[in-house]
């Protein structure tokens, strides 16, 4: 179900790409899962939820959609391991929940290159999402990637080379869609672009910023509020989890001091909310929860 929220004048959606389950250890890292598992219980097979959040903001530049889930061309084996039996136009579904279609956007800003963040940004051109001509998804769109990140995804090595997959950003770059930027963009009065490296090298997150209010779409410099809670939880996948603790140091600050609204991407029960003096330091206040998928069967 989307979530529509305003920020100062600029109305913007959370839409969700779906959850799937996903390994504990994976978002936990080297956290024990007696702590962990405080914040979130996992099944019989260390499974918990996961989310694949996306932002759709309507800006004096036209639609931004930040970030565009797994996508529809996902194997049937694929779909199976990450529960996504019969799930097709997930993303491009919800936008139309908010009454919008693709075509409709002008600007999709993809944070980072990982398949759950880029894999909505192609299509396969057939009714069925059987494999055939790769299309972009949003036609009319601009998309921009950072350069470090886009290098990063082209040679991936062998850690990193599962989750980056050419054929969700080849032809975007072949057509000239895709424009490749470096460093923090400044895309509209009110919207700009933030580098929060660790989990990537030039991790992206998007600010909006209006009328003294603030949002920030965190992207997977910080995926569940637990982790921004407590600065030494940083997940398994970041490339520089020393850098992911210094980059959430820094993010902490600012948005405490700005009381702004944070954007969870993947965490399957909180949301969005704000950093708040807690009786044991700074802490999430949660503002929009869901009850997490718990699938309580072992194997
Ligand atoms: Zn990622």
């Amino acid at each position: 179900m989307p979530y529509t929220l305003q920020v100062g004048s600029v109305r913007c959606h959370i839409l969700n790409d779906g959850l799937h389950p996903v390994d504990g250890g994976g978002f936990f890292g080297v956290v024990p899962r007696l702590l962990w598992q405080r914040v979130i219980q996992p099944n019989g097979d260390n499974m918990i939820p996961s989310d694949t959040r996306s932002l759709l903001i309507e800006s004096d530049a036209g639609l931004i959609l930040v970030d565009t889930g797994n996508g529809d061309k996902l194997t049937g084996k694929d779909r199976q391991r990450m529960n996504f039996v019969g799930r097709t136009d997930r993303l491009v579904g919800e936008l139309a929940k908010v009454g919008y279609k693709p075509s409709d956007v002008d600007l999709v800003i993809l944070t980072h290159l990982h398949g759950d963040h880029v894999g909505g940004a192609t299509r396969w051109d057939t009714p069925d999402h059987t494999p055939g001509q790769l299309m972009p998804t949003f036609p009319n769109a601009r998309y921009i990637a950072q350069r470090l990140d886009l290098a990063e995804a082209s040679f991936p090595n062998e850690r990193t080379t599962a989750t980056f997959h050419a054929e969700n950003w080849e032809i975007l770059l072949a057509n000239k869609q895709l424009e490749v930027v470096d460093g923090p963009q400044r895309i509209t009065a009110s919207i700009r672009t933030d580098i929060a490296p660790g989990h990537t090298e030039a991790l992206q997150m998007v600010w909006i910023e209006d009328k003294g209010e603030s949002l920030l779409f965190l992207t997977d410099a910080c995926n569940w509020a637990a982790h921004m809670n407590r600065l030494a939880w940083v997940p398994a996948f970041d490339i520089f989890p020393l850098t992911s603790i210094e980059t959430k140091r820094r993010i902490r600050q600012e948005v405490f001091e700005r009381a702004t609204l944070l954007v969870f991407q993947h965490d399957a029960q909180v949301v969005t909310g704000r950093l708040v003096q807690g009786e044991r330091g700074l802490e999430v206040k949660p503002e929009i929860t869901e009850e997490a998928w718990v699938d309580s069967s072992a194997g």
